[in-house]
């Protein structure tokens, strides 16, 4: 057979501990024998990024930007420990909050289904979506400790010095407060982001707040979503023949579990952080979970949600076979290539993505899965290291090519 030719690279970002193990692997036996794979390599390992003062992660998010389309490994967010592990210069910031920054991007995550394991909620037979905004809200919150009777006021200072004020409360003793902000401008991005995800998945989009207690703070989300949508998408919605909805946040957790999925469910950071975990823990493993950053220019940048199995990794060292389930970071090679296919025309890559995802999913539902899927899978199952499996995905691939 011969290989298949890509245009345009795409930007690797190679990560840390196990899932560095995976990335190879899956190039290897997956990957590098059909497709003339064409990318441009950073190394965003722990020991790269202290050596180049982080730079290398800088680099490779300018690089996304130039080529559009990333293919992301996981890394080590350091903390004290890893300081010490790695002997680092510094406690380097979490490369995802540096390339989503310079990105501007959204962060949406899907379960990747198979059949014999099913989610906790019966109905969903579809995939679900969580758009979660990153930015302000709780997360860059000032909060105080009000330790007496006084008078607690929002008070904002205009660049032309007039001054608004409003009363929170008028303390009698004790109690607490919190101050918290959001930009119209990232607000508007996150909105865009969704909107063309939407588009781009040919999934109807939700978005839900609580507009009608917070009737200024939250309303702001309601009203800039819909400016946008009437402004920028709402003809190629319909001409897509899929649909904005916006309902109350109560409202939409009770709708979720009374759907079958296939919707992309946007959410304030907040409401994000909760429902994308009660989400992915519903859908069964944190392992079949992918993720992927879309900034509101349309670069692309895919990942599995989990982390680099760091307790995996040390059996590794040790000279053990691990049965590490590599099914997340071989969506986001997938997603990535997919998307440079779609994006230079290239049908052969497209095909190639969709069969070797489907090889996967096969493998799983034909019985055959790593350690983590036994536990909650059904019927009969054969539990195989990371490298069988990876085989037995070939095995499927080679007769589906
Ligand atoms: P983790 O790597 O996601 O692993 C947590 C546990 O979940 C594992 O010990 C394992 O359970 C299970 N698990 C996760 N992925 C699995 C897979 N593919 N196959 C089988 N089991 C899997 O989270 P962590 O241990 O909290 O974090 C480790 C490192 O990853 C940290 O340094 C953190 O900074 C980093 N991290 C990076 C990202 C990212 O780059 N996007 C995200 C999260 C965390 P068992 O041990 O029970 O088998
Ligand atoms: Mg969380």
């Amino acid at each position: 057979m011969e290989k298949i030719q890509m245009s345009v690279p795409l930007v690797e970002m190679d990560g840390d501990e196990m899932t560095r193990v995976l990335w190879q692997q899956i190039k290897d036996i997956l990957l590098t024998p059909y497709i003339d794979l064409k990318t441009v390599y950073y190394d965003l390992g722990l020991k790269k990024r202290d050596e180049t003062a982080d730079r290398i992660t800088v680099e490779a998010a300018e690089a996304t930007k130039k080529y559009g389309v990333a293919v992301k490994c996981a890394t080590i967010t350091p903390n004290a420990q890893r300081v010490e592990e790695y002997n680092l210069k510094q406690m380097w910031k979490s490369p995802n909050g540096t390339i989503r920054a310079i990105l501007d991007g959204t962060v949406f995550r899907t379960p990747i289904i198979v059949k014999n394991v099913k989610p906790f909620v019966k109905t969903w037979d579809k995939p679900i979506t969580i758009a979660r905004h990153a930015y302000g809200d709780i997360y860059k919150d000032v909060e105080l400790k009000v330790e007496k009777k006084g008078l607690a006021e929002l008070v904002f200072t205009g660049e032309d010095g007039r001054v608004t004020k409003e009363v929170i409360h008028d303390f009698a003793g004790p109690g607490i407060l919190l101050g918290m902000h959001n930009l119209n401008q990232s607000i508007e991005s996150f909105a865009r982001a969704c909107f063309n995800y939407a588009l781009d998945q040919n999934q109807d989009l939700w978005f839900s707040t609580k507009d009608t207690i917070s009737k200024k703070y939250d309303h702001t989300f309601k009203d800039i979503f819909q400016e946008v949508y009437d402004k920028e998408y709402k003809d190629r919605f319909e001409a897509a023949g899929i649909e904005y909805f916006y309902t109350l946040i109560d409202d939409a957790v009770a709708r979720v579990i009374r759907s079958s999925g296939g919707f992309i469910w946007a959410c304030k950071n907040y409401d994000g952080d909760v429902m994308s975990d009660m989400v992915a823990t519903a859908f069964g493993s944190l392992a079949m979970m992918t993720s992927v950053l879309v900034s509101p220019e349309g670069n692309y940048e895919y990942e599995a949600a989990h982390g680099t199995v760091t307790r995996h990794y040390y059996q590794h060292l040790k000279g053990e076979e691990t049965s590490t389930n590599p099914v997340a970071t071989l969506f986001a090679w997938t997603g990535a290539l997919r998307k440079r296919g779609e994006l230079d025309n290239l049908d052969d890559l497209v095909q190639f993505a969709n069969k070797l995802e489907k090889a996967a999913v096969d493998t799983i539902e034909e019985g055959v899965m790593t350690k983590d899927l036994a536990i909650l899978a059904e019927g009969d199952k054969k539990v195989v290291n990371t490298r069988q499996f990876l085989e037995e995905v070939n095995a499927r691939l080679i007769k589906s090519l």
